[in-house]
């Protein structure tokens, strides 16, 4: 179910024609699903005031993305250098950037200011002293501890190593002032793939009610609340997908109530990735062996060097294989990879049809934490990304890393010191 029918309709066809010009395997994005999602969004969010979504850099980190969702009007989530970066060279400028980092070192604040700034976005009340030259726009992000249970992937917000807490809020806002900030966000992530769209909505209600202590205790009107990342996508075909159309609607209500009761309402902004890209994806990967041991297993020529998630969470990616959609699912298959790691699987007891070496399987939903996750463990390398045009026409948008990029780092200037003894 995932992977939307019609970019299975665009590509299903023409899968043989690009295994066989590029080879296997590659990641390929869908232009026109990730156009879609973002455009419904933005219609979707149209009564809440100042709605922006700040695209999560690091759900798929390409330039020819990145560069649809700048097109979007989308701003982006980053919490790298080279996050940062990235964002610039697409266009994205000053407050287009959220810098959401996490122990954030010099380096980065260094890189924050520059090049026409961002919108900082401090992890810790202990940071405020440590901003080099304190902007005039600050946000925080805020952890509400055991006010709220996390979700299942982010877990308790207690054990989380991220954000404020409850009690350093208002003390945090009013330090930010004392260095001379005068204007203010607020941000939480407090989810991750959640499907319950009411989650949500609590978390937007949460920051609407730090606005209103930190006005109370402060007179601060906060400019913006970012509700984070973390909506959900079904990767399980018997899942429902996320209600966004309530979660819109009923955001619009909790903002204009706000407005109501106070006279001003702080923009909204979100800043999902998954949502936005991870059903516009999928890895494409040619099987090249069978075994039939203990279980059956099939062997393709991708391994968890270009999807970590089975291997991370356990994570359900849905498994079609080309000519055989329709087939009856007749055979119980373990799908893996190459890596000497038994976890390198993509599927576990999967229930699939028969398939031959040469058949080309399709799995699904790695257009969000896929490719970019990606490890080099074992010498394995990662594949290339393609991206599916809305003409029809196929790019290569990140070749695959070659030898030469692995022992990149093994060739560099002779460096050998010798400590000097200690004393006494
Ligand atoms: C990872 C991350 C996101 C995006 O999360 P999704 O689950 O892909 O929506 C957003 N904000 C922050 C701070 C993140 O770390």
């Amino acid at each position: 179910m995932p992977m939307s029918k019609s970019f299975k309709d665009r590509l299903f066809p023409i899968t043989e024609q690009l295994v066989e010009h590029y080879g296997s395997p590659f990641h390929i994005y869908d232009e026109v699903g990730i156009n879609e999602t973002a455009e419904n969004l933005k219609q979707l969010f149209a009564g809440v005031a100042g709605f922006r979504e700040y695209y999560a850099i690091k759900a798929l980190p390409n330039p020819a993305i990145l560069k649809l969702m700048h097109e979007q009007g989308f701003g982006f989530d980053c919490s790298s250098i080279a996050e940062l970066i990235l964002s610039r060279q697409v266009g994205a400028q000053g407050e287009d950037i959220m810098f959401t980092s996490n122990n954030t070192d010099q380096d980065e604040f260094t890189i924050a200011a520059a090049d026409g700034g961002c919108v900082l976005n401090l992890d810790d009340i202990s940071l405020i002293e440590k901003v080099p030259d304190f902007p005039e726009l600050i946000c925080f992000r805020y952890n509400p501890g055991p006010r709220r249970t996390g979700n299942v992937i982010i877990g308790n917000p207690v054990e989380a190593k991220y954000g404020v807490t409850h009690e350093q809020v208002v003390e945090a806002y009013r330090l930010a002032q004392q260095r001379g900030a005068k204007r203010f966000g607020l941000h939480t992530m407090v989810a991750s793939n959640e499907l319950d769209y009411s989650y949500m909505v609590e978390t937007a209600r949460m920051l609407l009610g730090i606005t209103q202590l930190i006005d109370a205790e402060l007179g601060i009107k906060l400019e913006f609340v970012n509700i984070g990342g973390g909506l959900g996508i079904p990767y399980e075909p018997e899942q429902a997908a996320i209600d966004i159309n309530a979660l819109a609607a009923e955001i619009e209500t909790l903002f204009s109530s706000y407005k109501e009761d106070h006279g001003y309402v702080p923009h909204m902004y979100m800043e999902s990735g998954r949502f936005m890209t991870g059903p516009h994806g999928c890895l494409v990967t040619s099987a090249i062996n069978h075994k039939d041991i203990y279980r059956k297993y099939i062997g393709v020529d991708a391994c968890m060097s270009a999807l970590m998630r089975p291997a991370l969470y356990d994570a359900y990616h849905h498994i079609d294989v080309i000519g055989k959609e329709n087939a009856p699912k007749e055979e119980v298959y373990d799908i893996v990879g190459s890596l000497c790691e038994n976890n390198d699987k993509f599927a576990v007891q999967r229930q699939l049809p028969k398939i031959d070496e040469g058949d080309i399987l399709v799995i699904h939903d790695t257009g969000a934490h896929g490719h970019a996750m990606g490890f080099q463990y074992n010498a394995k390398l990662r594949p290339k990304e393609l991206l599916l045009r809305a003409d029809g026409s196929v790019e290569l948008i990140r070749r695959e890393e070659l030898l030469d990029d692995y022992f990149a780092t093994l060739n560099f200037a002779a460096d050998r010191f010798s400590p000097a003894p200690k004393k006494g």
